[in-house]
């Protein structure tokens, strides 16, 4: 890992081998390309995507290494004990979260490259998330290797690309945070538009109840499932910092909290992106999102199957049930901002 965390641990680590006479070695692991391996003519981290990936794309990457065929342990091995999940946290889980473990990611991995990639442009733009690979959590824990999945890749396949473009886009967000250890505190560049404390709208947004389904669909699979869409995360981040000027602090943590996926290096650079504090050269775009709900979920499928207050809702009013006849459905929130109002709001705060 390449946080100030991980640095930490690893520091410690070391000092606790050299006292019991061992040596610490490191290996790059988690990225293709190592954090502190591409750097910009004047010696920095890269801050913008599209010259980071024309140089990704050219460099020459590690093996594939087979597994050892045994690995020596200390003789004897002291005894110790498997916490189980109950000893570490009493939180709430999520029902629905993906089983984990080499043998399922590594399945996963071979059915995708066999049939999910090749629809994989398509795909990507539906939020009901059957159209991507679903790996990320593998990748966040090395159940499955991001050297390995691009050494399987063949740009000339159908979606191949793409899927690629994604991968690199994890290894632009660490050697952002290997660059910038405080990135997950502090915003990597000033933004006009400034925070409101606003913690009523702040839970709204949490439990999934601001009124816009598709932002609400979006907060409550994250409860289910442990799992968004990149598009729907997107969404609801966008809302939580531009409609509604909540720290994108807030929304990061709790997102940590809930995504099995969850890691600071993809989770605090993509949260800054969305807010217009991090690397987005549009740093000030909105997404509306009742006109994404319809771009992306057309029929509202996706909405129905995470808000069930929505379920006898007309395809016309699904992603803005407030102008259904009769107003929204019982039990269903209405809008907690006007998208019109809160969209001047930010872009007044926003050019000053
Ligand atoms: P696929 O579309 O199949 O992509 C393949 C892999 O590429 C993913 O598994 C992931 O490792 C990588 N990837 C895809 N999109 C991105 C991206 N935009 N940035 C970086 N890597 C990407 N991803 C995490 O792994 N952990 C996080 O904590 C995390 N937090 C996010 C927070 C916000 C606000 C946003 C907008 C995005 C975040 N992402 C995070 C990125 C992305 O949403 C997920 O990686 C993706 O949705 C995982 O689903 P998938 O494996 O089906 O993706």
């Amino acid at each position: 890992d390449v946080s100030a965390y991980a640095g930490a641990r690893a520091q410690r680590l070391a000092a606790v081998a050299a006292q019991a006479g061992a040596r610490l070695r490191l290996h790059p692991a988690s990225t293709v390309v190592e954090p502190d391996r591409l750097r910009t003519s004047s010696d920095g981290p890269y801050l913008v995507f599209s010259p980071y990936w024309r140089r990704w794309s050219q460099v020459e990457r590690r093996e594939v290494l087979d597994a050892p065929a045994r690995i020596p342990a200390p003789d004897p091995l002291p005894a110790s004990h498997l916490p189980a999940l109950s000893e570490l946290t009493t939180a709430p889980t999520s029902p629905d979260r993906p089983v984990g473990g080499e043998q399922v990611g590594r399945a996963r991995l071979d059915a995708w490259l066999a049939e999910g990639i090749a629809e994989y442009e398509a795909g990507q733009g539906r939020l009901g998330g059957e159209g991507t690979s679903r790996l990320s959590a593998h990748l966040r824990f090395g159940c499955v290797s991001a050297t390995e999945v691009v050494a399987r890749l063949d740009r000339r396949r159908r979606g191949h690309e793409p899927f690629l473009r994604q991968l690199c886009w994890r290894d632009f967000n660490h050697q952002l945070l290997a660059a910038h250890p405080q990135l997950p505190r502090a915003d990597l560049r000033p933004r006009r538009a400034g925070w409101h404390h606003d913690p009523d709208a702040a839970e709204a947004w949490r439990q999934g109840r601001t009124g816009y389904p598709v932002v609400d669909a979006g907060m409550r699979q994250l409860r289910r499932e442990g799992w968004m869409h990149n598009r729907a995360r997107m969404l609801v981040a966008s809302f939580l910092t531009k409609h509604l000027l909540v720290d994108w602090r807030v929304g990061a943590r709790h997102f940590s909290e809930w995504l099995v996926d969850g890691e600071p290096a993809n989770n605090v650079a993509q949260w800054q992106w969305v807010a217009g504090t991090g690397t987005d050269t549009r740093p000030n775009r909105m997404l509306n999102p009742v006109l994404q709900g319809r771009r992306h979920d057309p029929h509202g499928d996706y909405v129905r199957r995470h808000v069930p207050e929505l379920a006898d809702v007309d395809d016309a009013y699904v992603h803005a049930p407030w102008t259904a006849p009769g107003g929204p459905p019982p039990g269903y929130p209405g809008p907690l901002v006007d998208h019109a109002e809160a969209r001047a709001r930010f872009l007044d705060a926003a050019r000053g």
